[in-house]
């Protein structure tokens, strides 16, 4: 029986104090641990909902305990407290989410007391979702996929809408739609990844012929988790699902972000290549976040680098950021691959893309995720949108 225990690694006994007030406030059961050996003996005792981890502390780091939680397949919250400064609280929060481990948030000492309560009361509010409770919702179709533009900024066929990225949803009864970074870790570690993904590629390859049909012709973006890159079929599978519904490889690409959990680089390469082999174009997503970008990109046959959107919602204020954007195209550029930015916002970083020679945008500012009702409509919208500034500029 799940008691709400609320779980704060912190040596400083004021800090951990005051944490613990807050935590009991919000009705967690709190449990406090000063230094290494109080934090194993109280994960031998309980299944904390949330863990506080503070990341320096005198005989352990927190990146040594994410470590040992991923380890334990430890898959609940997991809150960071620092007093080191963001560069680094963002670095371990990343790492965290290379580990797998369900990161809800990052706190800066001195400690916020209302962003700390509004924190831990989103911990409590979410109910906890069972990879049972998964297997029913992808079985009984309650998993649907928003669809989310893709532009061309190529002078040639500027403003064209290239594609589309499939982007899961779960429509669960009386609770709206859970986001993708809810589930989809669970669908990880669970084994699930497989059939949500089996469903999400036929549904958007469906929807992606009857678009077909109305005249419009787009690739289809899936996002493919790495740990399917075990399964020396998979390239087979999926050339088999498209043949039966009629859809040829190169209308389709997959997005791979790169990750520490290519176990087995050689057996990934087969796979990837195969895939090139068949048609298939392959992007590789989040590009720049992870810790191992080049070596995959020279090791990996991708077509693409999706640029991360970190950098893309920062390209315009941060002189890194507008650094690291025009290295990761020129990159591409000259090994040959395409660019796509995600996550552009407004319009002034849509046309500041297009002039450092990114070949492809996806982001609010061009649309939203949406259904695939409203999709139609949003064509309509976005060509005669176009087609006069186009006139103008
Ligand atoms: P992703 O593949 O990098 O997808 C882009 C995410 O950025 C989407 O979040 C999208 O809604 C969001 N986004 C797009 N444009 C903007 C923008 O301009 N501003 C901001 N702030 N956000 C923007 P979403 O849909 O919540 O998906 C999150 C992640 O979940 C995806 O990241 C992908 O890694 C994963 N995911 C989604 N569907 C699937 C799936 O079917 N299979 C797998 N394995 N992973 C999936
Ligand atoms: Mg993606
Ligand atoms: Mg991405």
């Amino acid at each position: 029986m799940n008691s709400n225990h609320l779980l704060i690694i912190d040596d400083e006994r004021d800090v951990a104090e005051f944490i613990a007030e807050v935590g009991r406030h919000c009705g967690f059961n709190v449990v406090i641990a000063l230094c290494r050996e109080e934090v194993d003996a109280a994960l031998e005792s309980i299944d904390p909902l949330v863990i506080i981890l503070d990341l320096h502390m005198p005989d352990c780091d927190g990146v040594e305990i994410m470590r040992l939680l991923a380890e334990m397949k430890y898959y609940n919250r997991i809150l960071l407290i620092s007093g080191m400064g963001e560069k680094i609280m963002h670095t371990v929060f990343q790492l965290g989410k290379e580990y797998r481990l369900n990161m809800l948030g990052a706190l800066q000492k001195p400690i916020k007391l209302a962003e700390l309560e509004n924190l831990l009361e989103k911990a409590l509010m979410v109910d906890e979702i069972t990879s049972k409770m998964l297997e029913f919702a992808i079985e009984q179709g309650e998993i649907i996929v928003f669809y989310q533009p893709l532009v061309t900024l190529n002078s040639d066929h500027d403003n064209e809408i290239c594609g589309v990225e499939a982007l899961a949803r779960w429509q669960k009864p009386g609770q709206g739609l859970i986001l993708p970074n809810k589930f989809i870790p669970l669908a990880e570690s669970s084994g699930l990844i497989a059939p949500l993904t089996n469903h999400i590629l036929k549904t958007a390859v469906q929807q992606q012929s009857k678009w077909r049909k109305a005249g419009i012709d787009l690739i289809m973006s899936i996002n493919l988790s790495s740990l399917l890159l075990n399964d020396l079929s998979l390239p087979d599978q999926i050339d088999s699902i498209l043949q039966k519904l009629n859809t040829i490889p190169s209308r389709l690409k997959l997005e791979i972000t790169e990750s520490g959990a290519m176990q087995d680089p050689k057996q990934a390469m087969d796979i990837l290549t195969r895939f090139r082999i068949k048609g298939i174009a392959l992007s590789m997503d989040d590009f720049g976040t992870g810790y191992s970008s080049l070596v995959q990109l020279f090791r990996l046959p991708f077509s693409e680098l999706k640029i991360d959107m970190s950098f893309i919602l920062e390209l315009e204020k941060n002189p890194e950021a507008r650094l690291i954007t025009e290295t990761c195209i020129n990159l591409a550029s000259n090994l040959g691959l395409k660019t796509c930015a995600e996550g552009v916002e407004t319009e002034s970083t849509y046309r500041l893309l297009r002039n450092l020679g990114c070949t492809s945008a996806q982001g609010y500012y061009i649309s939203r995720p949406i259904p695939a009702d409203e999709f139609l409509d949003w064509v309509n919208r976005w060509q005669t949108m176009h087609s006069k500034n186009s006139m103008v500029s």
